[in-house]
């Protein structure tokens, strides 16, 4: 009830205070009372918004389909439409002709930024930066809220260990503490402190769950995971995005442990609305669905709608199942009514947070959509994103930073020249060759004597793709020209790696190393000049032992987006000190992968006889990586000392404080991400050797010392444990304090219950 008091009246203080989320919860009841069955379904119904929209009135087909329900009050949300014009017609008419005017939500896969593009997701995990990591959510979400949207697909969360995997240019890489820190950051960046501002948008914890760890690698293939790496690996990002107030899930079209996502209860009622008590509303993945029927898991649509909601999917993106069917459904009794209920509560609750019912052209604003799109200051933003995403992996013979001036400098490498690829995989709305590519970076130093050769292609596998067709994988033609230009260099760049487009869905691979015939170039150009300096471009860890091996200098550059060839040139002059580490284990061969830092020991981890085979190993290849999770070098050096404990024990609510002096003593002013491990050596269930539990970047100048210092707490050691629940198992531990996860002090502590 709403009392209206006129400014005569007195005051009188309500006996029953309301709060937000009671009002909140009112009005969505208030919507829901109103609803017909039908219309509580076209709720849950999300559509792609492909056709001309503010062109002529689609007459036949799927789009004429899709037009009647958007004006018969049945769809909830739209995907892929962009640009104030667009989102605004088709928001007229759910609010103007619809019987409940009800506010659409538009959504789209805004996952490193919307037309000004930031590093793939991957690289941006390697600054280990947090404050910037979420700056650059905020900046993609206020451009894509200018263009019209209001809900992103992103943050991926999923966490994988597996290269072959395209994705993982998508993700946080492979350690669950680092990426709950970066699922946090992403959530806050993108959905800001008000969800209700039209320069923030709903994020989305994808992909629930499981996804990352496909066998094989291959996308979308089946997983089948124990309970441990599922709670103790898995869930974490998921939980911490939760914690942090996402309002959006997407499910995943993975299997788990012989359950499609979609279709899995487990996952999105006991786990996600149960345990974890999210109050938001689960999509689907595109069509997944409908891929249960693939899945060998639904005899038709109608059965995958009904496993699907009745799992706790909310929207159906794609299936065009719950449209279709669920009402249906809920009269034969196979869904009940309360089932839809609770999914379109969660819709319209997401809504109202958004503001649309107040007004739901907020984010319809065609001054601000100019002013907003590709402004400088994000220029500026995804500038300094990319360069805290390079990681130095070697700098030998102080080929690096390069002189200014008075240098012969020979480019070589199709990617050099490229002002696309370095956009990396998914950015949908950003121009092609909209880029600076490294050549253009490097022109600005205008010191030294430049010259580009392309010398070959880069090679991006099968020929399915469009992109793909151009590309000539063998030809070596241009091989003779870059060796002739090579030899003269005081120092040859080399850019390879990945096409832009070689990571990303649908882009697994089973060769980790440079494709084609880069490999073959890096190796006769090396043979004439060794002033190598390599930097790679790509989606995802790679396995390059030779160059390793005999390349003096590796910069390992990703596809860093819009600012790619400034941010690559400034490091490479020094002008930049690189300061990132890996946030994904790299192979020396394909065959090692799985590989990764938080491994468990098996009962043979080292050989004990000198001439044993039996113990965990290869007979062909070493057990280590090529470069471990957390290595990243800088053009300073620094040196860890003087490992402290405040104490050797702690029991309950008692903690551990544990400090390192770090120095830098290189020529340079510099960060390091000083990174803290533990090892729980005995457990109800077996624990990784080593588990980040916390890391801070501390800036140092030369000769500098500054004492680090980290809290060890009962959070610290709690794991997923035998018992079946997160708990600090009684016991001893180490504690690992470095600049990776190999190169680190350690010492004692215990933890006692009371
Ligand atoms: C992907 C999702 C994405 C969706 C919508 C799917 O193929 O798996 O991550 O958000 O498409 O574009």
């Amino acid at each position: 009830t709403v009392v209206i008091l006129s400014c005569s009246q007195k005051i009188i203080q309500p006996k029953v205070v309301f709060s937000k989320k009671d009002i909140l919860e009112n009005r969505v009841d208030s919507v829901m009372k109103l609803m017909t069955l039908e219309e509580k379904i076209g709720q849950l119904n999300q559509y792609n918004g492909f056709w001309e929209i503010t062109g002529p009135t689609p007459k036949e087909g799927q789009a004429a389909k899709k037009y009647a329900d958007l004006k018969n009050g049945l769809v909830g949300s739209m995907l892929n439409v962009k640009g104030v014009k667009d989102v605004r017609a088709l928001q007229k008419i759910a609010v103007e002709e619809t019987r409940l005017g009800i506010p659409l939500i538009f959504g789209f896969d805004v996952i490193h930024g919307y037309k000004t593009i930031s590093p793939i997701p991957l690289a941006e995990a390697a600054s280990w930066d947090l404050v910037e990591i979420k700056r650059s959510a905020a900046v993609a979400a206020e451009e894509a809220a200018s263009v019209g949207l209001n809900w992103t697909f992103a943050p991926m969360v999923d966490i994988s260990r597996d290269a072959r995997w395209g994705r993982v240019m998508e993700g946080s890489g492979e350690d669950p503490y680092l990426g709950s820190q970066i699922a946090v950051a992403r959530v806050q960046g993108f959905q800001g402190d008000n969800l209700n501002a039209k320069n923030t948008i709903l994020a989305t914890a994808k992909h629930f769950a499981g996804y990352g760890f496909s066998e094989s690698g291959r996308d979308y293939n089946t997983v089948d995971v124990g309970e441990s790496t599922l709670q103790n690996i898995i869930f974490p990002p998921f939980k911490a995005a939760v914690d942090a107030g996402v309002r959006t899930f997407m499910n995943s079209f993975n299997e788990l442990n012989g359950i499609p996502a979609t279709g899995n209860k487990y996952l999105q009622r006991d786990i996600l609305k149960e345990d974890w008590k999210f109050d938001g509303f689960v999509v689907s993945d595109w069509g997944s669905i409908n891929e249960m029927m693939a899945h060998g898991y639904a005899k038709d649509s109608k059965q995958a709608a009904e496993i699907a909601i009745n799992a706790g999917s909310d929207m159906d993106m794609e299936s065009y199942a719950y449209v279709e069917y669920l009402s249906a459904l809920v009269k034969e009794g196979k869904v009940k009514e309360s089932v839809i209920d609770d999914a379109a509560r969660r819709i319209l609750r997401v809504k109202f947070e958004l503001g649309l019912f107040d007004n739901p052209y907020l984010y319809c604003d065609e001054n601000y959509e100019k002013e907003t799109v590709g402004k400088p200051a994000f220029q500026e933003a995804v500038l300094e994103m990319a360069k805290k995403s390079i990681v130095l992996l070697k700098n030998e013979k102080e080929l690096l930073p390069l002189k200014k001036s008075g240098q012969k400098i020979v480019v070589i490498g199709a990617l050099a020249n490229d002002k696309t690829s370095p956009l990396g995989s998914w950015r949908i709305a950003a121009d092609d060759e909209s880029a600076v590519s490294l050549l253009e970076g490097m022109q600005k130093y205008k010191g030294n004597n430049l010259t580009y050769i392309k010398g070959a292609d880069v090679a991006v596998g099968r020929t399915q793709f469009v992109w793909e067709t151009k590309i000539n994988m063998t030809d070596k033609s241009g091989f003779a020209e870059a060796i002739k230009a090579a030899k003269g260099a005081d120092v040859v760049v080399m850019s390879l790696g990945e096409h832009g487009l070689q990571s990303g869905e649908g882009r697994s691979r089973t060769d980790l190393g440079l494709a084609g015939v880069q490999q073959e170039l890096l190796e006769e150009v090396y043979k004439v000049n060794p002033n190598v300096v390599l930097v790679l471009n790509n989606g995802r860890p790679l396995a390059i032992p030779w160059a390793d091996e005999n390349i003096p200098a590796i910069v390992e550059a990703w596809h860093l987006g819009t600012q790619s060839g400034n941010a690559i040139a400034q490091v490479l002059y020094g002008d930049y000190n690189p300061s990132g580490k890996l946030p994904m284990t790299f192979p020396r061969s394909v065959g090692q992968v799985p590989i990764y830092y938080n491994y468990k020991n098996t009962g043979r981890p080292v050989m004990t006889e000198p001439d044993s085979v039996f113990w965990s190993h290869y007979i062909d290849e070493e057990n280590t990586p090529l470069y471990p999770f957390g290595y990243g070098l800088s053009y300073s050096k620094f040196e860890y000392s003087n490992i402290e404990l405040s104490q050797k024990s702690f029991a309950d609510n008692g903690q551990i404080e544990v400090s390192v002096l770090l120095k830098n003593t290189g020529k340079y002013s510099g960060k390091e991400v000083v990174q803290l491990y533990i090892r729980d050596l005995f457990a109800s269930v077996t624990r990784p050797v080593l588990e980040l539990k916390g890391f801070e970047m501390i800036e140092l100048q030369p000769n500098e010392t500054k004492k680090v210092s980290f809290v060890i707490n009962k959070k610290t050691i709690e794991f997923f444990s035998a018992n079946s629940k997160w708990e600090a198992e009684a016991g001893d531990f180490k504690v690992f304090v470095g600049g990776s996860s190999t190169k680190t002090l350690e010492a004692d502590f215990q933890y006692k219950k009371n």
